[in-house]
């Protein structure tokens, strides 16, 4: 049997999506080994992660007129802690770059943008954001935009993307930036598809099919995803996952909708200082009741893996990766609780009986193929 180790870390292992630099926000030293939250340079070390995304979130809630400088000050955030962590860390624009920046020992750094609200409905803040830095976009979060309708929009406006929408992107696909559908309505996927002249990304999603959440990917658009050349890397979310830990997060959400949405606020680093803080001290028991409820149910390595072969069954081992989602998410699989377990997952695949030749392109080569067609 394949030393799953030797193979991990001869392997170019990329995370299309963590959410870390929310916890950078307030603070969060990723220079240092933590307890709390998931990314870390020592656990991607740990972990074999030659690349991680980090993802510039926009939270919907925020005021339209402050959506480009919120966006602004996320990139800064991150561009800020690759500088001060030059050591470890290098930012990639191109996947030679992210060779480059791992042969000579480093861990490259892609940064994205997660809402297209971060545009503040300006075509040119397209080039702006690739200039700065920005590889991929993801179009849309949770509340559908102007120009974009959200897979957890249940009574769409509009059939999915507007024109200004495909110019958003035309444009991305002339600048060199990766268009991402994690998040968007699937009306809005067929629009990008038709529109689109180069491969796409789903960076943090799962399969419809397996666990019926609105952010799955259904048949048709995993297979669509593959016709493009694109790729879809799996979320570890548990609710994405799995099926029980999607009903018992659902009747929480049902019975608690307020304290649902409070606790979604902390996470998407709605709140801060003082005001974070008095929140989560005030609602730290509940949360640990729900920890409690969900961990019996929680979602474990090999449903994550489940995710992986019912891709590669579908459509092949070409168009799969890992999006993990760490930081953005409560309670990770087990096995899967942070970046440094990243080799388990090599092993369950080994497990498999996956061949090495299948496994370095889902653990990394299946992006590195998109970044280069899309970016150079
Ligand atoms: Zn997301």
């Amino acid at each position: 049997m394949t030393d799953y180790k030797t193979l991990h870390s001869k392997a170019f292992v990329a995370d299309l999506h963590c959410d870390t630099t929310l916890l950078m926000k307030r603070g969060y030293d990723i220079s240092e080994r933590h307890e709390t939250g998931h990314v870390d340079i020592p656990r991607l070390r740990e972990g074999g992660v030659n690349l991680q995304v980090f993802a510039c979130f926009l939270d919907s809630d925020i005021p339209e007129n402050e959506h480009v400088s919120a966006t602004d000050e996320l990139i800064d955030i991150t561009l800020a802690g690759i500088e001060t962590n030059s050591a470890d860390l290098a930012l990639c624009r191109t996947a030679g770059e992210a060779r480059t920046i791992v042969d000579s020992g480093k861990i490259a750094i892609f940064v994205a943008i997660e809402n297209g609200m971060a545009l503040g409905n300006e075509l040119e803040n397209v080039a702006r954001y690739h200039e700065r830095g920005v590889r991929y976009m993801t179009l849309i979060h949770n509340v559908s935009s102007q120009w974009c309708v959200s897979a957890n929009d249940t009574i769409p406006s509009f059939d999915g993307l507007t024109d200004f929408g495909c110019d958003v992107v035309r444009e991305m696909n002339r600048v060199g930036m990766i268009v991402d559908v994690s998040h968007v309505h699937p009306l809005g996927v067929t629009k990008v598809l038709e529109v689109t002249t180069k491969p796409i990304i789903a960076s943090h999603s799962c399969a419809f099919e397996l666990c019926g959440h609105p952010r799955n990917l259904t048949d048709e658009q995993i297979r669509a995803i593959a016709d493009n050349g694109g790729m879809i890397g799996i979320n570890f979310h548990g609710d994405f996952i799995s099926k029980r830990r999607w009903a018992i997060s659902k009747s929480l959400a049902e019975e608690n909708p307020a304290v649902v949405e409070e606790l979604k606020g902390l996470l998407f680093g709605k709140y801060s200082g003082e005001d974070y803080e008095e929140r989560y001290k005030r609602l730290a028991p509940t949360i640990k009741k729900w920890t409690e409820n969900i961990a019996l149910v929680n979602a474990t390595i090999e449903d994550v893996v489940d995710h992986i072969d019912y891709f590669v069954d579908l459509v092949g081992a070409e168009f799969v990766g890992l999006g993990s989602d760490f930081d953005g998410i409560w309670l990770p699989p087990a096995r899967l609780e942070d970046c440094s377990l990243m080799p388990d997952l090599s092993e369950a695949l080994v497990k498999r009986k996956y061949s090495d030749y299948d496994i370095e392109k889902i653990l990394g080569g299946n992006f590195l193929r998109v970044f280069e067609d899309v970016c150079g």
